[in-house]
């Protein structure tokens, strides 16, 4: 159980540095695989999630 505690620290870490960066508005885009589309009053757009903080994005095609 100490182990996994410890595992999990140093990721925390990672994800608020990154942060950081996402409020400086650079996030990390990466297309969102579990809807990498969908569609909005017909048209179909494309779905970003930033892999670090989560902020989603859509683009139109
Ligand atoms: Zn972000």
């Amino acid at each position: 159980m100490g182990d996994i505690l410890q595992f999990k620290k140093p990721r925390a870490k990672d994800k608020h540095k990154g942060k950081s960066l996402c409020k400086s508005g650079f996030h990390k885009w990466e297309v969102d695989k579990s809807k990498p589309f969908e569609t909005r009053e017909g048209r179909l757009v494309s779905r970003y999630v930033c892999a670090r903080c989560g902020q989603v994005k859509t683009e139109a095609k």
